[in-house]
């Protein structure tokens, strides 16, 4: 098929390679040229816009920062819209706002085009082997129509319901996770200032009940190591989430305590200057008003992790 692809960035470079491995002939765009190179040296064709990417497509697919930027790009006077054909179908894989996404949808339908968000899940791993969550909403036979076309890019398209209810999906996953990240960096820190040593802390309460649901290996690629250059996803983009998603909260008037409480820590992380540090550094603040400093030489974490035999805990246990 004839794909077009925006947003060549973490994410986005590795979906748009594995567009190409499946065998899609790709017209392709980016602020940054030189993201495309690997690309453009694979076959791929650039357009100086993302209407021209539009007019060349069958189906069109963004990867962007957020809101305002797809937007732009969707509507803007060089935009998708503005160059999209008839019947052709534009799946936005960036994670979006609610209302945005619908009111992309229904500038799209006026012109009797699909615009459905696809929100992902998996992290740039995902993005590069493929396994990675694939969420649609809107047009159900333009998800089916494309399906192929999206089985290039994940191994769990899935259909949730009408435009922006894949949105809503993401967002609370994400929001869950980063309220999750600070209940556990919150009650770990404690241990560690209680004097465990926090590799055995680790592997001890891994192999607890909880532990054996892998609740605890959010912790293994950052907070365990500190590790947060380079980002694997950037703090301003996860900022944006769970903005995005206590906004939603307020709109349909749900309290959402802790995951307000977490959008704060993320905010005074924002403040600090890390933007564009991975978005889990924002559990550094914990360690600082612990007092402890947790640094587990990675070989170390590596071992211990290969070493570890524990099965998943029976269900219901506790
Ligand atoms: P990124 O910042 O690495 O990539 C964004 C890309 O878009 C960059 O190449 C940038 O040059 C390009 N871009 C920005 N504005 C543009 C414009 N107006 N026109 C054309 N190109 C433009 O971000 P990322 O980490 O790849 O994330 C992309 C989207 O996917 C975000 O919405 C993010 O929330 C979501 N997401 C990220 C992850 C992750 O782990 N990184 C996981 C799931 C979802």
């Amino acid at each position: 098929m004839d794909v077009g692809f925006i947003g060549l960035g973490t994410m986005g470079a590795s979906m748009a390679a594995n567009l190409q491995k499946a065998g899609h002939r790709l017209t392709v765009f980016d602020l940054r040229r030189e993201a495309a190179e690997a690309h453009l040296a694979a076959g791929a064709t650039w357009a100086d816009s993302a209407k021209e990417v539009a007019a060349a497509s069958e189906v069109i697919f963004t990867s962007l920062p957020g809101p305002p930027e797809v937007e732009a790009i969707a509507l803007g006077p060089d935009g998708i819209l503005a160059g999209i054909r008839p019947d052709a179908a534009y799946f936005d894989l960036s994670t979006n706002s609610r209302a945005v996404v619908q009111k992309i949808n229904a500038a799209f339908a006026e012109k009797g085009a699909h615009m459905l968000d696809s929100p992902v899940s998996g992290g740039p791993r995902g993005a590069a082997t493929g396994k990675l969550a694939l969420w649609v909403g809107g047009d159900k036979g333009a998800f089916e129509r494309f399906r192929p076309v999206l089985d290039a890019i994940g191994d769990q398209p899935r259909y949730v319901g009408p435009a922006g209810q894949a949105t809503v999906a993401k967002l609370v996953h994400n929001c869950a996770g980063y309220a999750v990240n600070a209940a556990l960096a919150e009650a770990f820190t404690m241990g560690v200032k209680a004097g465990v040593e926090p590799l055995a802390l680790f592997e001890a309460i891994r192999q607890g009940a909880l532990g054996r649901r892998r609740t605890f290996d959010a912790l293994i690629d950052q907070f365990l190591p500190d590790s947060y250059d380079p980002p694997a996803f950037a703090l301003r983009l996860a900022h944006k989430d769970v903005s995005l998603a206590v906004a939603l909260g307020r709109e349909v008037g749900v309290p959402m305590r802790l995951c307000n409480l977490t959008l704060e820590e993320m905010t005074e992380a924002l403040n600090r200057g890390w933007a564009d540090r991975d978005s889990r550094v924002a559990l550094e603040l914990q360690k600082e008003r612990a007092g402890v400093k947790i640094a587990i030489e990675p070989d170390r974490l590596k071992k211990s992790l290969a070493a570890d035999t524990t099965t998943a805990a029976e269900p219901g246990r506790r």
